[in-house]
């Protein structure tokens, strides 16, 4: 058993507490919501006041934030993680944020002698749950070899990709893909839709062929059912795409798809839908062939 530290309780931090809390471990919880807080003491973890408060208690933490800014506050930030945290903390952040952050905040952290792991996961809240995650990760073997075990409590996998900020680097490339999958899924049944082929038969035909894949495993009930709650939600799809862009942009790295899929997701974030699932995606095929794909 071990006291970990866990910051940044939304809708993945939750079920990998619960996970955490399932294995064993004790959890020391911190969020900017307190209701988030109450969630994880009603699960049996213990609440912090702040995440300096949640480090000078546990020599592990894990954060689990929207993006490269909140991470900075939490760890960086008056009241953070390294206004507490002893020299040999690890600190796990597994927030989908810029490798260049990344590697930003490993460098504070190697200043007062903390290690850091970037460690973002893919597989969504139904994953988080049954904590199945794929957990791609950044920075030293020596850490990695710490924590695996721990990881392994929320994943099915936990692969060590690279130097620090490779983990997150993975993430992008993940995230370049789901978007365009579900893109490429969506405008292929607004297409059978309109011309007149029930959705349910088209997933039924074609889901166990080359273009079955998981994106269209999890998202085409959504969509036939109507069904956009979150999930992953369309402004942290934006946020994704927009730090592979940047990335992109250092490294002479061209993503003409990408940019195509980032104006749509900004479209219907601008309709007011940032706060849904990116199955959402189709609704913005739906709105142009002005067919609905339900079935
Ligand atoms: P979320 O918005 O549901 O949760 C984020 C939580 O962080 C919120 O509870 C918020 O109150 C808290 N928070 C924000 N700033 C804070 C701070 N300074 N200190 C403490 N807490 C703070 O987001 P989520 O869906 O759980 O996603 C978290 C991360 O995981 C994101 O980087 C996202 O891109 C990534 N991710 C999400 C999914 C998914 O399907 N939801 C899948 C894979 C990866």
């Amino acid at each position: 058993m071990k006291k970990i530290g866990f910051i940044g309780l939304g809708i993945m931090g939750l079920p990998m507490v619960k996970n955490l809390l399932k294995a064993g471990h004790e959890v020391v919880a911190f969020d900017i919501v307190a209701a988030n807080i109450e969630a994880a003491v009603a699960a049996g973890a213990k609440g912090a006041g702040s995440s300096k408060e949640v480090a000078a208690e546990c020599p592990l933490i894990i954060t689990m934030l929207p993006n490269g800014p909140e991470v900075k506050e939490a760890v960086l930030g008056a009241g953070g993680v390294l206004e507490a945290a002893a020299q040999g903390t690890i600190l796990v952040d597994m927030s989908s944020i810029a490798p260049e952050v990344a590697k930003e905040v490993a460098t504070a952290c190697a200043a007062k002698g903390i290690k850091m792991l970037d460690a973002p996961v893919s597989g969504g809240e139904p994953k988080a749950i049954e904590g199945t995650l794929s957990i791609m990760v950044g920075g030293e073997q020596q850490a990695f070899d710490q924590v695996y075990d721990i990881l392994m409590c929320m994943g099915a996998s936990c692969v060590l990709c690279g130097e620090i900020g490779a983990g997150n680097t993975v993430k992008l490339a993940n995230q370049i893909i789901v978007a365009l999958n579900i893109a490429a899924v969506s405008e292929a049944f607004a297409l059978s839709t309109k011309a007149g082929v029930d959705p349910a038969k088209v997933f039924a035909a074609i889901r166990g062929g080359l273009a079955g894949s998981t994106v269209m495993e999890a998202k085409v009930p959504m969509i036939t059912a109507g069904n956009f709650k979150p999930g992953f939600k369309i402004d942290l799809h934006i946020k994704d795409l927009q730090n592979a862009l940047d990335t992109g942009a250092s490294t002479a790295a061209p993503l003409p798809f990408t940019e195509k899929a980032i104006e749509i997701l900004r479209d219907l974030s601008t309709k007011g839908l940032g706060q849904n699932d990116h199955s959402a995606i189709a609704k913005y095929y739906e709105n142009l062939a002005g067919v609905e794909i339900r079935g």
